[in-house]
């Protein structure tokens, strides 16, 4: 059976650690400065990923998630330093809007767990952060610099990150090759699209997602953008509008 994380080199100090064997094959990123590193989302909690980034760095690491998701916190534990934006800090203390339970199911879900993984064990992570984010902060990993950007629509407190001096956007679940969820009560589609509007406006060479295919075309932000646009206008940009389909991608409103 193949390994449960796979990781790949993007840059000579950025890596990339993915989890195939879940459907929602998952992407945390890890950003190597010559002070410490950033580990964008940890995943989803059913192996250890601390031992995946302590084989590729031995600096300080601060983890933070693109948002508040169990898919995206698994691995808090093993990182106590993290950063979280402020509007989701009731779902780091008991406030998460789905059962233990249907946490649970999701975990199971379509998942090749190791057959040493015990779901009744696992509990979405909880805690409180080192440092609350308001988006628009700069973060000095030691000769390079990361910009936080809010982008919420897919979740309240939804972070982008933006690499300037190398064209990187990390997009977490705004923006991947796959069946975007602005569905949920706690997503919010106007939201969503101005977001869209915000990180299609950057010169971005690259666009990193939280999930599925790595190959995403540096003009999909501004695709969707004009997409969501159109719904605007047509009146479906709402909850309950249904799931609407593009080239490559969808949204479920
Ligand atoms: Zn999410
Ligand atoms: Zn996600």
């Amino acid at each position: 059976m193949r390994p449960w994380f796979t990781t790949e080199q993007l840059s000579p100090d950025t890596w990339v650690i993915s989890e195939y064997r879940h459907w929602e094959e998952t992407h945390c990123y890890l950003l190597i400065g010559e002070d410490r590193a950033l580990l964008i989302d940890t995943g989803l909690g059913i192996c250890n990923i601390y031992n995946e980034v302590r084989k590729l760095t031995d600096k300080p690491v601060t983890a933070i998630a693109t948002h508040i998701h169990w898919d995206h916190i698994g691995g808090h534990k093993y990182f106590p330093r993290f950063y979280a934006h402020q509007a989701e800090l009731p779902w780091l203390q008991g406030e998460f809007p789905l059962s233990a339970e249907t946490v649970r199911e999701m975990v199971l879900d379509r998942c090749e767990a190791p057959e040493d993984f015990d779901i009744n064990t696992y509990e979405m992570f909880q805690g409180t952060p080192a440092r609350i984010l308001q988006g628009g902060e700069t973060l000095d990993l030691g000769g390079r610099t990361i910009q936080v950007l809010h982008t919420p629509g897919h979740s309240p407190g939804h972070l982008c990150f933006w690499e300037e001096a190398r064209g990187d956007l990390y997009t977490g679940d705004l923006v991947y090759l796959d069946t975007l969820f602005a569905y949920y009560p706690s997503t919010d589609p106007d939201a969503y699209l101005a977001s869209l509007e915000a990180v299609a406006a950057l010169p971005a060479r690259r666009v990193l997602p939280a999930h599925h295919s790595l190959d995403v075309p540096p003009a999909l932000p501004t695709q969707m953008r004009d997409a969501l646009r159109q719904l605007k206008r047509e009146g479906k940009l709402r909850h309950g509008a249904g799931t609407f389909q593009y080239d490559g991608w969808a949204i479920w409103l």
